[in-house]
């Protein structure tokens, strides 16, 4: 055995060992409320597509339409990837978002990590949520930045560390909804505390994009604070069903990052198709009232329904619900239980979530059958 041989098989034992091995598992149908795997029927818990866009036919057509313009966008945006199409997207955005300037960036991903270490150097300090998202962590860590991670939602905390620090630059940054805990960030005393340390508020709005604000312009939004904040990042891969990402800042904040993010820099544009089927996944979102109360109404019955059974569903207001258990044993079992009952929800384990808290993560759909969520509690009742 060479080095490497028995380094991968240590590695694979110690995963099992500690309930920690994934594996990718054929779903069809992932992005709707019914999916299959091996021909079972599955209430689908697991998807993002909360406001059930991802099969819509006009965005299925969009994209279609989009694909007669080639398949691939042939280079990166700085390159010759910037079709007139992908400018009139951006313009679109921002006006949407209510931005001076906005950015399609490839996935949300790319979008964090190159926004984050493009805007951070030795002489800044990131203050970080401890529950933000990977992207947001691999961002910071890219960057050269001094990194403080708060507790999660803990201003006290927060404002403790900006007191501290004597940092040129500060940069908070938050996921607006936390993707493994439903829970908001406290966006109205984050505006508060960076106007007072003159931060640079970032906000990674992955889960309230679609689903809040009055047309699903995002969290901020809802809470009347979108002209307060500096930076806004949103994947269009969750409510609107399609895939890429964006930035919505301010001009200045914009060209910074066309000419230093390496992640819009050194990646391929979005192919065309993605670029048409985000443009009209845009107008289906701003009409989509009846779906987001629809998914509103149904994550409060679901949740209200789960902490009857006796699930702790800790501190979730939104459509992601979690039921925790804590050992990655008792989830894995958990959701290897529902599925045998019909149910698709997966364990969620460390290190996606803090050592002790592994749970099952169920998000809710704008498009979940009430029958179907009744079949999923009735699930939920028989493993209690
Ligand atoms: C899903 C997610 C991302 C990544 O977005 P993609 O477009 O899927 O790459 C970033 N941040 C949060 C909070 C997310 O949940």
């Amino acid at each position: 055995m060479t080095a490497w041989d028995s380094w991968l098989e240590a590695e694979r034992r110690r995963r099992e060992q500690q309930a920690l091995a994934r594996e990718l598992q054929a779903t069809e149908h992932a992005a709707e409320p019914i999916a299959y795997r091996g021909g079972k029927r599955l209430v689908n818990l697991s998807s993002n597509n909360y406001l059930g866009l991802a099969g819509h036919p006009l965005l299925i057509e969009a994209a279609a339409r989009g694909a007669t313009r080639g398949a691939g966008s042939g280079s990166s945006r700085l390159v010759a990837g910037s079709d007139p199409e992908t400018a009139a997207l951006e313009e679109k955005i921002a006006s949407f978002k209510g931005s001076q300037a906005a950015l399609l960036v490839g996935s949300g991903y790319l979008a964090n990590v190159g926004v984050i270490a493009a805007l951070c150097d030795r002489d800044t300090a990131v203050f970080a949520d401890r529950l933000n998202h990977a992207s947001v962590v691999d961002g910071v860590r890219l960057s050269s930045a001094r990194t403080r991670r708060y507790r999660h939602r803990d201003l006290d905390h927060l404002a403790e560390l900006l007191e501290k620090s004597s940092a040129a630059r500060k940069l908070i940054v938050t996921d607006t909804i936390f993707s493994m805990d439903g829970d908001t960030a406290p966006l109205t005393e984050l505006v508060e505390l960076k106007d007072r340390y003159g931060a640079l508020l970032v906000l990674d709005d992955a889960h309230g994009g679609g689903v809040f604000g009055a047309h699903g312009e995002g969290y901020a939004h809802e809470l009347g604070l979108a002209d307060r904040i500096e930076l806004q990042v949103g994947t269009f891969s969750k409510a609107f069903g399609v895939y890429g990402a964006y930035v919505a800042a301010s001009r200045v904040l914009i060209d910074h990052l066309v000419s230093t993010c390496r992640t819009l820099i050194y990646s391929t544009a979005l192919p065309p198709a993605i670029v048409a089927a985000v443009n009209a996944s845009i107008d289906l979102v701003a009409e989509a009232d009846d779906r987001r109360k629809a998914l509103r109404v149904k994550s409060e019955h679901f949740r209200a329904r789960l902490t009857e059974l006796g699930f702790d569903t800790g501190e979730s207001t939104t459509q992601i619900v979690p039921a925790l258990v804590g050992s990655s044993e008792r989830a894995l079992d958990l959701a290897r239980a529902l599925e045998e009952r019909g149910v698709l929800a997966v364990a969620i384990r460390p290190p996606t979530v803090p050592a002790g808290s592994a749970r099952i993560r169920f998000s809710l759909m704008a498009t979940h059958a009430d029958a179907d969520l009744e079949l999923a509690l009735g699930a939920l009742a028989g493993v209690a």
